[in-house]
């Protein structure tokens, strides 16, 4: 249940810092299968059912709606008390330059970031794992794909991912009975792909964490909580309460009927419905304590309520605070035994920060003008994508940077928001009946093409405590270092070419300029807000920081379940595979609990 600080009970067998994709994941799996677990989040509860504003119209809004500095997203946007800059939490890079600074989203929220995330879920595929092997950059994961699909399969079940199977090198296929269905293409989708083609560029159906039709509540929880009747009756009754999209909202203010993955509408329902759970908002964890042996004992926390300082005692501590948070805690968490910081042995806690590479290109097509009006909202997001489709090529050494990217393309008539007006606007340069007609002639004809690709983690992407900054609470701030490489900044260059042929193929033109220096296509670091890494897992302990269950080499009872312990970033937005990790590691902490071994 969600409680007050005054309800803590004298000790949890699994504490879990941060309430998002990891710490959803690692609460539902560890409740359902018995455990007593306490979940600090630092941010305020957060209700979708009540608050989501989902049928309210633009010009409804201050500013129709328009992104403002405390609403970066837009006014409807689910983020509460989050955006690129927090009042009263700050960070800092520690260069002036522009291309070396970091930018950090948080969202301070029940349910963190996936309240509004986008809902892309792909699977990292057999090459992604063995990065190093490969191509002799970066690090291996120290498990393979093999090992992380049963998890995989398990999450797509329970989350609901739309998509299909496509036979492609590195993209996975999921088991029959995974996914559901994907929506038709839209019409702009269908001349992209047409297009796309001819330039050897494959559109497939996009997996999205949406349901497309309703769960089936019989068949998928015997398959998730075998042996485990109650944990089975729980999740079909949850699953009944989930409705299938009605294509008509944007996904970015949250889906009060359920329809997508958030945390706090498909996680958490279940694992509050154990009984086991017990959920502290507004608790911003400071550190994690350890007793004489070197075991974690808990965390103290400020109950920012008061501003008092607390504590909670646990068997385990999970971090699932978001990557860069988590290597907070741990670089905050100083003792005579680890005096750089927590199972920070290695010295490797922060390092190898990685974000995605981001680069777009958008154009006005002649053959998607003067459409009849239609609804082509959709399932709130993307229906198809290109998969990375150079593998060959770049392993024989024909292109000029190591890895590849993924193209995630939008299309069609959607509600009209703020920005609507002032792109088509410039189209038309008309007055009046002119410039409705040109609104009628240009509104859906314009396509917009982003690439997210891999970026190999190096030594000079990473964060550090900064020895001036506190937060609002006295809590010691991060620093970024950050600089992008040549494979990074080549593969961005690749993109604007590959997007503007694209757009050309389909007899349209580019709006803009097609940027041929990749250090200026690419978006900043942090940007594309898939930031992973900061506690490297690896087979290693001197060299790394978890192990493959995400457990600290220097503390066995202190684990990492976000994006941290990431040994690379591939292409595919991180979410799914967070969550499968996180599903994994559970499974690893309830059999050592059994064996009284933690
Ligand atoms: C606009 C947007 C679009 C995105 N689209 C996609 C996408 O399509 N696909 C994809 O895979 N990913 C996407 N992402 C990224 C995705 O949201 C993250 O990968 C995911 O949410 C990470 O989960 P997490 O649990 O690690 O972190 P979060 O979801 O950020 O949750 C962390 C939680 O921990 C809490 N916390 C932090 N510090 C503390 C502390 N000290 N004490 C207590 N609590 C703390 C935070 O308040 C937060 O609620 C997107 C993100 C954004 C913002
Ligand atoms: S488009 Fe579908 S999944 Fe997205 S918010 Fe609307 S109903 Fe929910």
């Amino acid at each position: 249940m969600m409680i007050a600080v005054d309800r803590l009970q004298d000790r949890y067998d699994v504490i879990v810092v941060g309430s998002g994709a990891a710490g959803g994941q690692t609460a539902y799996t560890l409740t359902m299968e018995g455990a007593k677990v306490l979940m600090l989040e630092a941010g305020r509860n957060y209700v979708p059912e009540t608050e989501t504003p989902m049928f309210h119209t633009p010009d409804k809004a201050p500013l129709r709606g328009a992104s403002t500095p405390d609403k970066e997203f837009g006014f409807y946007d689910s983020t509460v008390d989050g955006g690129w800059q927090i009042p009263g939490e700050p960070y800092s890079s520690a260069s002036s330059d522009t291309e070396q600074q970091f930018w950090w989203w948080r969202a301070r929220m029940l349910g963190g970031r996936t309240n509004h995330w986008g809902r892309i879920s792909l699977r990292n595929g057999p090459y992604d794992f063995k990065p190093r092997t490969r191509d002799g950059l970066g690090f291996d994961w120290p498990l393979t794909y093999a090992d992380l699909a049963p998890y995989y399969d398990k999450v797509e079940m329970l989350i609901g991912v739309y998509g299909d199977n496509h036979g492609l090198e590195n993209t996975p296929d999921s088991p029959a009975g995974c996914l559901l269905p994907p929506p038709k293409p839209r019409v702009g989708e269908l001349l992209i792909r047409k297009h796309a083609k001819d330039l050897g560029v494959p559109v497939i159906a996009a997996h999205r964490a949406v349901l497309t039709e309703k769960l089936d509540h019989k068949r998928l929880p015997p398959l998730l909580h075998p042996g485990n009747p109650r944990a089975q009756k729980i999740l079909a009754e949850h699953m009944r309460n989930r409705a299938a999209c009605f294509w008509a909202t944007d996904c970015g203010r949250g889906c009060s009927i359920r329809a997508t993955y958030q945390s706090t509408t498909v996680h958490l329902p279940p694992a509050l419905a154990t009984g086991n759970l017990d959920v502290l908002v507004n608790a911003m964890v400071r550190e994690v304590e350890l007793d004489k042996s070197g075991k974690a004992t808990g965390v103290v926390f400020i109950d920012k309520t008061t501003g008092k300082e607390q504590r909670a005692t646990a068997r385990i501590v999970v971090l699932a605070a978001s990557a860069c948070e988590t290597v907070r805690i741990l670089l905050n968490s100083k003792s005579a035994q680890f005096p750089q910081g927590l199972a920070n042995s290695s010295g490797k806690v922060g390092r190898y920060l990685m974000d995605t590479v981001g680069a777009s290109v958008s154009g006005q097509i002649p053959r998607l003008e003067n459409l009849p009006p239609h609804n082509e909202d959709g399932a709130g997001g993307i229906h198809v994508y290109s998969p990375w489709w150079l593998y060959q090529q770049q392993h024989a050494g024909k292109l000029d940077f190591a890895r590849g990217y993924h193209i995630e393309m939008g299309s069609g008539r959607h509600m009209p928001g703020a920005g609507s007006i002032s792109t088509l606007g410039s189209l038309s340069g008309g007055y009046g009946q002119q410039f409705k007609r040109d609104m009628r002639r240009y509104y859906g004809s314009i396509v917009g093409m982003s690439g997210r690709g891999e970026m190999i983690p190096n030594e000079h992407s990473y964060c550090e405590i900064d020895p001036q900054g506190k937060d609002r609470w006295g809590i010691p701030t991060l620093r970024f270092h950050w600089q992008w490489s040549e494979h990074e900044t080549r593969q961005a260059a690749h993109m604007q070419k590959t997007f503007s042929d694209i757009i050309e193929a389909m007899g349209g033109r580019v709006l803009g300029k097609v940027e041929t220096d990749g250090r200026k296509a690419i978006a900043p670091g942090g940007y594309i807000i898939h930031e992973v890494g900061g506690t490297l897992m690896g087979a290693d302990p001197k060299s790394s920081v978890v192990n493959q269950w995400g457990q600290t080499w220097d503390v066995k009872n202190l684990f990492v379940t976000d994006g941290a312990p990431f040994p690379s970033n591939a292409d595919k937005n991180p979410t799914l595979t967070i969550m499968a990790l996180a599903w994994r590691a559970t499974d690893y902490m309830l059999a050592a609990m059994a064996r009284r071994e933690l």
